[in-house]
């Protein structure tokens, strides 16, 4: 059967009723699974079987949801967490340890800055941040010896640039490290990083593939083409036996394709339990069945309300990669054709006070935290999650003032612009 095209995967993968069976696969809410001797049970264990025995580490429910978003972005393995935060953290820490090094690119969500630049180096993992728009040159004076991975977002939240994946892949390549890139604002149906040269791919799926403000959860995907036996030395962990499972090299038994997903899954969820339970991936599926409609009217919404901005007099910048004006236009189209997100950025004349009384005055578009959900929301940054800074600190933080993060939903474009004129119009 020729190979689905990216629709139907939203709607149809990675399950199939049998005959007479639900048509709609099961919660498996069960926390443990039964094997009628002890030694089916011990193989487990060993991981020389693969089946179920404890939902802290795998869970059908779960599993069939990692094998759709997996078939989505083209890998050969997925793995759900509990969030988007446990996935970036699995996603370096199944990699480095105490003592290594890793490059990220500095425009990246403030949650994974922090989890690097505080929590990880704690644990003795140095990060070192680059501008996405540096230089091949800065790119590659970042490296060092101990370097084991490369860092970034194929849209940055909120900053929203688009990596340049030529750039990164080729420094990843260079350096014999994996290039892992957080798809959470493009999603698949977007962008695949595989196609791009990316080699491990991770998700916030709290955000557009649930969709619906529904359920925190994460997953992390690998496209199965790093070779990690090819850099044994660089990747103990994978490529010499782990004394935790009885002597396994994770490497040498389940390949390229394998290796990665079942080290995090026999190690690290074994160890930290960010497991997502089988209720949160039910309803992060029902998101992805609308996933590739939502998208597609997330980024139509966006483009309509970046245009009107863009001529409004009240406001003073607007930044949006699909907007011909923008700097990240031409990134934007070489990687995101189909178009970029629905979140839109822009400045309000009138600085802080006034992008404080525009949002109060907006109707449809309510303030929260929350992003790429199908009700339109919106936050200003400087008086909400930076505002314990000052002027001077949120300029270098990248976030002016003025900064309104404005996440279309799905709602008529119509009356959306209607909401922000009128809100305009209280200026
Ligand atoms: C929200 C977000 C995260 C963190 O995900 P949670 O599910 O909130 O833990 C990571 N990366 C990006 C790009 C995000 O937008």
């Amino acid at each position: 059967m020729a190979k689905n095209r990216i629709e139907t995967t939203c709607v149809q993968g990675a399950y199939t009723a049998e005959n007479g069976g639900p048509r709609q696969f099961p919660i498996v809410q069960s926390t443990t699974f039964r094997y009628e001797t002890g030694e089916a049970m011990s193989k487990l264990f060993d991981l020389e079987a693969s089946g179920y025995f404890y939902s802290r580490l795998q869970n059908p429910t779960c599993d069939t949801v990692a094998a759709k978003i997996c078939e989505l972005e083209g890998g050969t393995a997925a793995m759900l967490t509990s969030s988007g935060q446990a996935a970036n953290f699995f996603a370096i820490f199944n990699i480095a340890t105490c003592g290594d090094h890793v490059v990220a690119s500095s425009a990246i969500y403030g949650g994974t800055f922090n989890l690097f630049s505080v929590t990880m180096r704690k644990m003795g993992i140095d990060f070192t941040f680059v501008a996405p728009d540096c230089t091949a040159e800065e790119l590659e004076a970042a490296f060092r010896p101990n370097t084991k991975a490369l860092f970034g977002e194929t849209i940055s939240n909120p900053s929203l640039k688009v990596l340049d994946f030529e750039k990164f892949a080729a420094a990843a390549n260079r350096h014999g490290v994996p290039l892992i890139v957080d798809n959470t604002f493009a999603t698949p149906v977007n962008c695949r990083p595989f196609e791009h040269g990316a080699h491990i791919v991770t998700h916030s799926t709290t955000k557009y593939m649930d969709g619906h403000g529904s359920a925190v959860g994460g997953c992390i995907v690998d496209s199965g083409t790093f070779d990690w036996m090819a850099h044994k030395d660089k990747y103990p962990g994978l490529c010499t036996p782990d004394d935790s499972y009885h002597g396994i090299t994770y490497a040498e038994r389940f390949g390229k394709e394998g290796a990665y997903i079942t080290k995090a899954t026999a190690q690290l969820m074994r160890d930290f339990g960010t497991t997502q339970s089988p209720f949160s991936a039910y309803i992060l599926n029902l998101g992805l069945e609308s996933l590739h409609v939502r998208m597609k009217r997330h980024c139509e919404n966006a483009l309509a309300i970046a245009e009107y901005l863009e001529k409004h007099e009240k406001i003073a910048w607007v930044h949006y990669p699909d907007l011909p004006s923008d700097s990240d236009y031409p990134l934007a189209q070489k990687y995101l054709p189909k178009g970029s997100c629905g979140v839109v950025s822009f400045g309000v004349r009138g600085g802080r006070e006034a992008a404080e009384k525009f949002m109060s005055a907006l109707r449809l578009a309510s303030i929260e935290t929350h992003v790429a959900d199908a009700r339109t929301c919106c936050l200003h940054p400087a008086s909400t999650t930076h505002r314990q800074m000052n002027d001077e600190e949120l300029a270098a933080a990248g976030v002016s003032p003025d900064l309104v993060r404005y996440s279309c939903g799905i709602e008529n474009k119509e009356d959306l612009i209607a909401d922000i004129e009128a809100a305009l119009a209280q200026l």
